[in-house]
């Protein structure tokens, strides 16, 4: 008779194993304001790229508004350039050359856009401070939360809040001038005369900078962030990371500035828990590099100030790549191992891709042309002996000022433009759809399809000129 084995269901805790949550409630994090040579670069960031970003639509060029990324008539007006939807290869080109850095600046310095230039850090930094302006730092910030409601907690949350949302509001206005002219659409805010995707985009961009920065921040870097999770593709050992130094620090302790650490049996981590307290993403890095981390160097700064404090070199928590942390090396390890495979490779495609879209734009022909054959009509009988062939010519003038264009084909003898008043005036930055009319004599060539070209040439410039291949068609 077969045995029966019951096996009996081992809880996972009593396994040793403890429950798995599948749901995380977040823990509310209250940064530290925190001070020193990082914090000083990340602040000088959020002026350089706030100021850039606020002010630009703000600027004149030519009449008209500098940076104008122009929907309505796909127009890209970018100071003296104009980018036409034919010009998709230099939006090709930027795209690259924001990957390409990105790579190398990865391979070299870790989560450096996260850091101290991606808007979501940005922005969380600004709201940060206009927290701690009202609220106070990070004790004051968690009691409030703590007491219970109160006339002074509603008005401190409220102007908070109020600050937030101006300010959020004043971005997505901001997001959409560079769309459309933001003189205008200031004026048609104010009297409430907005368009509908206007609006929409204004609020949308709005309630996201209010959202992502005021509420949800770290969130949006662990959670929502792709960049988080495959950017360890694109580090190596010799990649500079925020690491803390464990050979130094360990074993950590509390202790009075006199006692020397080595007799005490102390390594230089006096487990104050700063580092912790300033980090935005709320991680202990001495626990090693984790994918929380979004290199913002505040455990680095609120490292230095306590090592100076109690007399230690700084350097506990530093910039430093794994090889050179575990060879115990300095700056000058991390200054040869610079130059690398991947580097080397990232840097020369940089310089090959930048300099070609240089030299494509100082070399960019501000005349585009199309022309299209008109298929309804392949060829006629104009007048006896002579036929015609329709076509449309689409010219466009991507200059900032206004030319004339003259027409010729060549390609047959005796083949002429007809039906188009010459010289063609085009205003700057502007484009005309013409019907175009060639007639050759029936018997300048054998019946059937002939190449031929359509010339295109800026009557004061000779320079600017565009020949464009077509079909003449003699029927038999
Ligand atoms: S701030 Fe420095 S000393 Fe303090 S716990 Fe962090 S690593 Fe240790
Ligand atoms: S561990 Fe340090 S560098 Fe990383 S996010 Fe926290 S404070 Fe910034």
């Amino acid at each position: 008779m077969n045995k029966v084995i019951r096996i009996e269901p081992v809880p996972v805790a009593a396994a040793g194993q403890g429950e798995v949550e599948l749901y995380e409630i977040r823990r509310k994090i209250y940064p530290r304001a925190v001070h020193g040579v990082f914090a000083r670069w990340r602040v000088a960031l959020v002026i350089f790229t706030q100021v850039i970003f606020y002010g630009l639509p703000w600027l004149s060029w030519n009449g008209r508004q500098a940076v104008l990324f122009d929907l309505g008539t796909r127009k890209f007006y970018i100071f003296g350039l104009v980018f036409w939807p034919q010009d998709v290869i230099y939006l090709t080109l930027l795209l690259i050359l924001s990957a390409l850095a990105l790579f190398l600046f990865t391979a070299v310095a870790g989560r450096l856009w996260c850091g101290y230039a991606c808007p979501q850090t940005v922005y969380t930094e600004i709201f940060l401070w206009i927290e701690r302006k009202i609220e106070g730092d990070r004790l004051a910030r968690i009691r409030m939360d703590a007491a219970p409601m109160s006339l002074e907690k509603v008005v401190v949350k409220g102007l908070k809040h109020t600050v937030w949302l101006t300010i959020a509001v004043w971005t997505g206005y901001t997001f959409v001038g560079y769309f459309t002219p933001i003189q205008d659409l200031g004026v048609r805010a104010i009297t409430w005369n907005l368009g509908g995707w206007e609006a929409f985009w204004l609020l949308f961009y709005a309630f996201a900078t209010y959202g992502n920065a005021g509420w949800m921040r770290e969130q949006v870097c662990k959670y929502m962030c792709p960049y988080a999770r495959f950017q360890s593709v694109m580090f190596d050992k010799d990649t500079l990371v925020i690491a803390y130094d464990t050979k130094r620090g360990e074993p950590r302790g509390s202790r009075s500035r006199k006692v020397v650490p080595r007799e005490a049996g102390l390594g230089d981590c006096i487990d104050c828990q700063i580092c912790v307290q300033v980090c935005p993403t709320g991680i202990d890095i001495r626990k090693g590099l984790q994918y929380e981390c979004i290199g913002c160097a505040a455990c680095i700064d609120g490292c230095d100030q306590v090592m100076d404090k109690m007399g230690y070199p700084r350097g506990l928590i530093r910039y430093a790549s794994q090889n050179a942390m575990a060879a115990g090396a300095g700056l000058a390890f991390e200054w040869r191992h610079l130059l690398r495979f991947r580097t080397v490779l990232y840097t020369t495609l940089l310089a090959v891709v930048a300099t070609g879209a240089i030299v494509g734009l100082a070399l960019k022909n501000p005349l585009k042309v199309d022309v299209i054959r008109d298929r309804g009509a392949l060829a006629r009988e104009a007048a006896p002996g002579v036929i015609e062939n329709s076509y449309r010519l689409h010219v466009m003038n991507t200059d900032e000022r206004a030319r004339s264009f003259r027409i010729d084909a060549t390609g047959l003898p005796g083949l002429e433009v007809v039906g188009v008043e010459q010289p063609v005036a085009l205003e700057a930055a502007g484009a005309r759809l013409l019907p175009l009319r060639l007639r050759a004599p029936a018997d300048s060539a054998a019946p059937g399809p002939h190449a031929i070209e359509i010339a295109v040439r800026a009557a004061d410039d000779p320079k600017v000129a565009r020949r464009e291949k077509s079909t003449f068609i003699l029927p038999r």
